[in-house]
């Protein structure tokens, strides 16, 4: 699989450790921006269980990019990839993935990523959908916000003002499931 993934990803992978063989499944994080991660799975991210591949929009810029990648000083992570969609080696019924919820996700770039899920979801492949809107009906407190804080000041200072004046972005997060 280690090498189906380098074939497909040509480049791209920016820096990380490749897919190990021998792992059965994978957790894949699909995060349009760098802070959708933290904010949307938290949870997932600093599970000691997982060590996620994290996929990110292609379009953006090289400096956000690269402030993306100080992400692996603070958490687990197998490898960190900017992508127009998910690499094709990736798409095996034994990962799990996580994407943005296309339904109460508002940004275009959210729901264009959610819709992606949503097609893996009604294909039968394991897809959690979260929100970084904080307005779906699943979203619960988060155990240890001021770690999540800390996470996100640390890897995004740039980002500061979302969360400053508005804690429900370290505050909550949200995962669900959808049953067809
Ligand atoms: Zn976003």
């Amino acid at each position: 699989m280690a090498k189906d993934i380098e074939e497909v990803v040509d480049g791209e992978i920016i820096e990380g450790e490749v897919v190990d063989h021998n792992q059965k499944s994978e957790l894949i994080i699909i995060a349009p921006h760098p802070d959708d991660e933290i904010i949307g799975t938290y949870k997932y991210l600093t599970d000691k269980k997982y060590t996620p591949i994290i996929i990110y929009s292609a379009d953006l810029s090289a400096e956000r990019k690269e402030s993306t990648l100080k992400l692996k000083e603070f958490v687990n992570c197998r490898v960190q990839l900017f992508q127009m969609s998910i690499p094709v080696p990736l798409v095996q019924k034994e990962n799990t993935f996580l994407f943005p919820d296309p339904s109460y996700e508002l940004h275009p770039s959210h729901r264009i990523w959610g819709t992606m899920g949503e097609q893996l979801a009604r294909a039968g492949y394991d897809v959690i959908f979260y929100s970084t809107n904080m307005n779906a009906p699943y979203i619960h407190e988060v155990k240890n916000p001021d770690e999540k804080r800390k996470l996100l000041e640390d890897v995004y200072p740039d980002q500061k003002s979302l969360w400053e004046f508005d804690h429900k972005y370290f505050l909550f997060e949200g995962h669900c499931k959808w049953v067809f």
